[in-house]
């Protein structure tokens, strides 16, 4: 089976690669989502499970800023973090394709799960009971 798309497109503007392939399918690939599925060593360690992904928070501001082909079987980005290290093949594209997945919409922006947490002030947590009871002075 031939993997290689016919027509791949990067929007700078929109942040997102377009991919037509080969059977008339296409997919989207937001930039966030680019960078937390990267399959590079660095970023999965060197056997499965080994590593944990950046999280959806860290990499939601990620964008592409260019691709490249790497011969004939896959695609590099260069990303606005700094990362760009992660060979995607047309193989591991496709089955990555996003509107497979749950927690992004059908072009990889991560949907309503990521928490945010608020600056964490120390102290400010909900304090129990400090007064030791039954030692009200008289
Ligand atoms: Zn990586």
């Amino acid at each position: 089976m031939n993997e290689a798309p016919t027509a791949v497109k990067l929007n700078l503007a929109g942040n997102l690669l377009s991919i037509t392939w080969a059977d008339g399918d296409a997919s989207q690939y937001g930039g966030p989502y680019l960078r937390h599925m990267c399959p590079c060593a660095e970023c999965r360690g060197h056997s499965p499970g080994e590593k944990e992904p950046p999280s959806w928070q860290a990499v939601r501001d990620v964008r592409v800023t260019s691709v490249r082909a790497v011969g004939t079987y896959a695609l590099q980005f260069d990303l606005t973090d700094g990362h760009s290290t992660g060979i995607y093949s047309y193989g591991w594209l496709r089955a990555a394709c996003p509107s497979k997945r749950e927690d992004c919409d059908a072009t990889g922006r991560p949907t309503g799960h990521i928490d945010i947490p608020g600056p964490t002030t120390p102290g400010s947590a909900t304090p129990g009971s400090d007064k030791p009871e039954g030692t009200t002075p008289v």
